[in-house]
C-alpha cells in the first residue's frame, strides 16, 4: 500500500433549499494514495460533485454546508482550519478543474494575467517573473504560441485551449492533488481524448494524485486505476478498475456498465437501470437503490447496507452481493 495522501471519513454535505434540506452527500469515505488516479462515477446528481467541493473547501459557494465527516489531507485536518490556510493549500497543494472553464477564468482578465497571478499569489514572484512563468507553463500544456496566448481573453479561446488554460493554472505550482470535474464532458470527442491524455502525461510528470469526477465509464476505463460508485450521496462500490468492469458486484455498477456499448461483458446483452435516481429531498428508506434494484428483497427495504470489505481491497454495500 503506498502512501495515503487524502482521507475522506463519513463527509456529510447538505444544501438548505426553501426550508427543506438535501443531503447531497450522506456519509462518504474514501481514500486517495500519492501517484493514484481515482474515479468517481454516477449519475448526474448523486453528489460526485459536491464531494469535490467539499473537499476543497469551496461548498459555501453552493448554498450548502458540510454537517459532517472529516476531510484529512496529509494527516492534517482540512474542514477544521482557517479560511486563509485552506486558500493557501488550494492553488499550491490541491488544485481543481471544472467542467466549463468559462465560469472559472475571468472573461475580463487576459489568459497570462490569470495564469501568473498563481504564480504571484502562491510563489511570491514579481509580474514579470509570474508572466514568464505563464508562458512557460502553457507551453507545456500544449497551448500554441504562449507567448501570444497570455495576451488573449478567455472567450477568443477554444473550448478545449479554454481547458488547457485552467488546467495549467491548476497544475502551476505542481500540486499533490488535482480534482478534475467532469473536465472533458463539454468538449467534443478529439479534444477529449487530447485533454485526457494531457492530464495523464501531466500525472506522471508532475506525479501527483488525481481524482476524476465523470459519468462516462469510457473515460474510466482509459483513465483511472481505481473507481468508486457512488449512488444518492454514498459509495456503494470501490474497486481497481479491471475488477470492476470484469466482475462488477452491486447491482448499480452492473447495470451502470451494461448500458454503455462494448464496456459489458462479450455476448452480454446491452441493459440499463429502470426507473430514475431518487430525490435527495424524499431518499428511500433502507438500500437507496432498491426501488430500481431487480435483485430487491425485504431486507433491502428495511436495513441500509454498510460499504464493506469483499475481498482483494474491493468495497460493496449490498446485503446481497454474494448472492445474485
Ligand atoms: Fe439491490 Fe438489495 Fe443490494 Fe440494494 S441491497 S443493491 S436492493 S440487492
Amino acid at each position: 500500500m503506498g502512501e495515503r495522501i487524502l482521507a475522506v471519513r463519513g463527509l456529510k454535505t447538505h444544501y438548505y433549499i426553501g426550508g427543506r434540506v438535501i443531503k447531497a452527500v450522506d456519509g462518504l469515505d474514501f481514500d486517495l494514495e500519492r501517484g493514484e488516479t481515482l474515479g468517481i462515477v454516477g449519475e448526474s446528481g448523486c453528489g460526485k460533485s459536491t464531494a469535490a467541493l467539499s473537499v476543497m473547501g469551496l461548498i459555501s459557494l453552493r448554498a450548502g454546508r458540510v454537517v459532517g465527516g472529516q476531510v484529512l489531507f496529509k494527516g492534517k485536518s482540512l474542514l477544521a482550519l482557517p479560511g486563509e490556510e485552506m486558500r493557501r493549500i488550494r492553488g499550491s497543494e490541491m488544485s481543481m478543474i471544472f467542467q466549463e472553464p468559462m465560469t472559472s477564468l475571468n472573461p475580463v482578465l487576459t489568459i497570462g494575467r490569470q495564469v501568473s497571478e498563481v504564480f504571484m499569489v502562491h510563489k511570491g514572484m514579481s509580474r514579470r517573473e509570474a508572466l514568464d512563468e505563464a508562458v512557460k507553463i502553457l507551453s507545456q500544456v500544449g497551448i500554441p504560441a504562449p507567448g501570444q496566448m497570455i495576451r488573449e481573453y478567455p472567450h477568443r479561446l477554444s473550448g478545449g485551449m479554454r481547458q488547457r488554460a485552467m488546467i495549467a493554472m491548476a497544475i502551476a505550482c505542481g500540486p499533490d492533488v488535482l480534482i478534475a470535474d467532469e473536465p472533458t464532458s463539454e468538449l467534443d470527442v478529439t479534444v477529449q481524448d487530447q485533454v485526457l491524455r494531457l492530464l495523464r502525461e501531466l500525472k506522471e510528470r508532475i506525479g501527483m494524485a488525481m481524482v476524476l469526477i465523470t459519468h462516462d465509464l469510457g473515460v474510466v476505463a482509459e483513465t483511472v486505476q481505481n473507481v468508486l460508485v457512488m449512488y444518492a450521496g454514498r459509495a456503494v462500490e470501490y474497486s481497481d478498475v479491471s475488477g470492476l468492469f470484469n466482475e462488477p458486484m452491486h447491482p448499480y455498477t452492473k447495470g451502470l456498465i451494461a448500458s454503455v456499448p462494448g464496456l459489458g461483458k462479450a455476448g452480454e446483452k446491452l441493459g440499463g437501470i429502470k426507473g430514475e435516481p431518487p430525490s435527495p429531498l424524499d431518499l428511500p428508506g433502507g438500500c437507496r437503490f432498491h426501488p430500481r434494484c431487480e435483485h430487491a428483497r425485504e431486507i433491502c427495504r428495511i436495513h441500509e447496507p454498510e460499504l464493506v470489505r469483499v475481498g482483494d481491497g474491493r468495497l460493496c454495500a449490498c446485503h446481497l452481493y454474494n448472492d445474485w
